[in-house]
């Protein structure tokens, strides 16, 4: 049977394509949509940022006295995000520094995850058994102001040189336990594809490398860098996963939509891993509407991070019960699909530790009693027999 397909409610024109602000107004779109153009266009001045945004004092203070220790760096697609006139617009607090960096409490650590700790070669973090995470730059288009690794990303001194690289590949090859490579940096898409090319073939022709992932935030700060040939190149090394890091709606624009469009297309499976962040995204309803966008990007809610313990991100940091009334929130009310792991990183090294709402109110004897997202309590009488569970990791003492 013929049928008309249905054009007129595409899911793609619901997303909008960034404003572009007046000191671009006349850019090509040649160059707008080419991301060696953003790149090289990055703000790195208040000279600059003035153009377009209205900085605040508190702002332009903020840029002076972080500026040694972290590094401004926002791409023309990213800077149209932000609301000029909005001083608690969440695309500019991610983005442009604020007086709260400068403050840096006695709790708070420079390497706050223990990766250092956890280091046998300086590209790699071998933490958990069968899977490492490994550095391969230290730059990123955006320098976000929540940043956990501060220490090394913006730092040419930490860069992964090609001797870094290829220690960190043997490594990899030594040990065959190792079936999952999440790599990272910095952003990896700051390599160039035939770096990363390089790096991916290497690793997919290790007979003990299953998966691999793609950790990188380019989705959100620089999409024009998913072009159609990179997308390519990656369908040669399936499965390839893509973990990015979207924080806020206002980042689902339809530049955002197609990059994810392309690397979907291509078969690469997308998750998000948001970072909870206060005035950015610390309410249920902020967070709804990005997972909702998110999965009409096919993207899929992974983790939401509790904020680490890393420096000068005190104005950042929640209460880790607005983590835990989010996901309360989610579950139940909105697809399963929608509601991503709430984790906090161990500090010192002890890795992701999931936090769940209770729904578990009591157990007596074989009979459980739970509570349901609306607050029903329900009985489930266990009527199995008790027995052992051989644990992982029992079995790999
Ligand atoms: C987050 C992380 C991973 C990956 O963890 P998953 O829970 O598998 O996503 C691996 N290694 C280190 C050191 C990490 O911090
Ligand atoms: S993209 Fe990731 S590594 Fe780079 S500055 Fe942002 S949070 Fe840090």
């Amino acid at each position: 049977m013929a049928f008309e397909i249905n054009t007129k409610n595409n899911i793609r024109d619901r997303f909008k394509c960034a404003p572009r602000p007046e000191i671009w107004k006349d850019t090509e779109p040649k160059d707008w949509n080419n991301w060696v153009w953003q790149q090289q266009k990055r703000i790195k001045s208040m000279e600059v940022l003035e153009k377009v945004i209205a900085v605040t004092d508190e702002e332009r203070g903020a840029f002076a006295q972080s500026h040694d220790m972290f590094n401004m760096g926002i791409t023309p697609y990213y800077a149209s995000l932000i609301d000029p006139n909005d001083p608690n617009c969440p695309i500019r607090l991610q983005s442009v520094p604020k007086a709260g960096e400068l403050n840096i409490l006695p709790t708070e650590l420079e390497d706050p995850l223990g990766e250092e700790a956890d280091m046998p070669v300086p590209g790699i973090t071998h933490r958990y058994p069968d899977r490492v995470l490994f550095y391969t730059t230290h730059n990123c288009p955006v320098y976000c102001r929540h940043c956990t690794r501060k220490r090394k990303v913006s730092d040419p001194s930490s860069s992964a040189a090609n001797k870094q690289l290829e220690e960190s590949l043997a490594y990899i090859e030594a040990h065959k336990e190792i079936r999952d490579v999440v790599i990272s940096g910095g952003d990896p898409l700051s390599n160039s594809d035939d770096r990363l090319e390089y790096i991916l073939s290497r690793l997919r022709a290790m007979e003990h490398i299953q998966i691999f992932r793609l950790g990188t935030r380019n989705l959100v700060t620089l999409p024009q860098r998913i072009t159609e040939s990179f997308a390519n190149m990656l369908k040669k090394y399936h499965p390839v996963f893509i973990h990015t890091h979207f924080n806020h709606p206002k980042e689902c624009s339809q530049e955002a939509f197609d990059a994810c469009a392309r690397l979907a297309d291509a078969g690469c499976v997308i998750n998000n891993q948001m970072v909870l962040l206060k005035g950015v995204n610390d309410d249920p309803k902020t967070v709804l509407e990005l997972n909702h966008k998110l999965l009409m990007m096919r993207v899929r809610p992974y983790y939401i991070f509790q904020c680490d313990q890393a420096q000068g991100i005190s104005h950042f940091r929640t209460p880790i019960e607005t983590g835990l009334k989010i996901i309360e929130s989610l579950r139940g009310w909105t697809s399963g699909m929608a509601v991503p792991h709430f984790v906090i990183d161990g500090p010192g090294g002890g890795g992701k530790i999931p936090l769940l709402p209770k729904y578990l109110l009591k157990r007596e004897g074989n009979k459980w009693t739970f509570r349901n997202y609306k607050n029903k309590e329900y009985v489930y009488i266990d009527t199995s027999e008790p027995g052992s569970v051989e644990t992982i990791a029992s079995e790999k003492k």
